[in-house]
């Protein structure tokens, strides 16, 4: 059994020729895009990394990471989503090499290939997010760093992610996010220490409503960002 809720595939493949409408679902993706990029090029210089995405959905990060120098191939199991990044590389100019794969399965032929790991937006919506950590510590070359982004999971998150993104603000479609599938940090760094990943860093991504803009700030309580590195040996 693969670790992938079809549903959630489904889901993502009916809205997939929007990945790259900037006013689409797939808004805040954009929104948040530099912020993350920034994020990941603070921690480590991307160019010449070898670099998987997973989860990659049309490749919005991972056209911005390749426009960083870096190599990346980037993976998810929605093939109309696929379809899309790969079409969307005639109008970038870019080369990412994008494949139909689970984490899981891409670690059992590619294990130690990559310095980075990104894996952002993706845990809350897979059976087993511990599976999928595991599986991007065994991508990781020794000394590579991973990057996850995800929802955290207490009252405050139920009232911005759900009630507030999906009903209030509308910024995504009802029924995105499972808030009993959303994780604490702590949990995250549970299944995280279970594999040998050590924390280096985390921050929390912000919504102003009035402002209408995100900003990278200390607080984990609703959307957050953290890295971990496979120590060498
Ligand atoms: N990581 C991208 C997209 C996030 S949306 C970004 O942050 O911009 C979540 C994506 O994960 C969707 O494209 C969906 O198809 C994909 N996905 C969901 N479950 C998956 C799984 N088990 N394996 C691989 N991809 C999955």
């Amino acid at each position: 059994m693969e670790n992938v809720d079809e549903l959630e595939i489904k889901k993502f493949d009916a809205l997939a020729s929007r990945w790259w409408d900037i006013n689409s679902e797939f808004k805040s993706l954009h929104d948040i895009n530099p912020l993350r990029v920034n994020y990941i090029s603070r921690q480590i210089n991307l160019a010449d990394k070898q670099v998987v995405d997973i989860g990659c959905g049309g490749g919005i990060l991972a056209e911005a990471m390749a426009h960083h120098g870096a190599r990346v191939t980037a993976i998810d199991m929605a093939d109309a989503a696929l379809a899309v990044a790969r079409l969307h590389l005639l109008e970038s100019k870019l080369e990412i090499d994008y494949q139909k794969a689970s984490a899981e399965k891409f670690a059992e032929r590619h294990q130690q290939q990559f310095d980075v790991v990104t894996c952002l937006e993706l845990l809350e919506h897979v059976p087993v997010p511990a599976s999928v950590v595991d599986a991007c510590y065994r991508l990781l070359k020794p000394g590579g760093i991973v990057f996850f982004s995800t929802i955290n999971r207490n009252p405050k998150s139920y009232l911005f992610a759900i009630l507030g993104a999906e009903y209030l603000l509308k910024l995504l479609p009802r029924g995105t996010h499972d808030y009993g599938k959303f994780i604490k940090p702590s949990e995250l760094a549970l299944w995280c220490r279970n594999c040998g990943l050590q924390l280096q860093g985390q921050v929390g991504l912000h919504y102003n409503p009035l402002s209408k803009k995100y900003s990278l700030q200390g607080g984990l309580d609703v959307n957050y960002l953290a890295h971990y590195l496979r120590p060498e040996g």
